[in-house]
């Protein structure tokens, strides 16, 4: 594991979006949350998970919350 102050570069995986990985392309599904962080980790050489989290959008009486993670390298 690297410090957090050696981390080069981070990316931001959120459930509920879904986006090509920057490194291969390969599009990440907005359905899959753990399979498009576990492509971070599994397919791509260095990255850890550095934080897990939830992320809020829309109005508070209709707010949806999707899981968020970011990963560095
Ligand atoms: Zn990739």
């Amino acid at each position: 594991m690297k410090d957090i102050g050696e981390i080069k570069h981070i990316v931001e995986v959120s459930g509920g979006i879904g986006r090509a990985c920057e490194e291969c392309s390969t599009w990440l599904g907005s359905d899959s949350f753990a399979r498009n962080v576990n492509h971070f980790l599994q397919d791509h050489e260095g990255y850890q998970l550095l934080s897990v989290g939830t992320r809020s959008t829309g109005e508070e009486s209709d707010a949806m919350h999707f899981p968020i993670a970011i990963l560095g390298k």
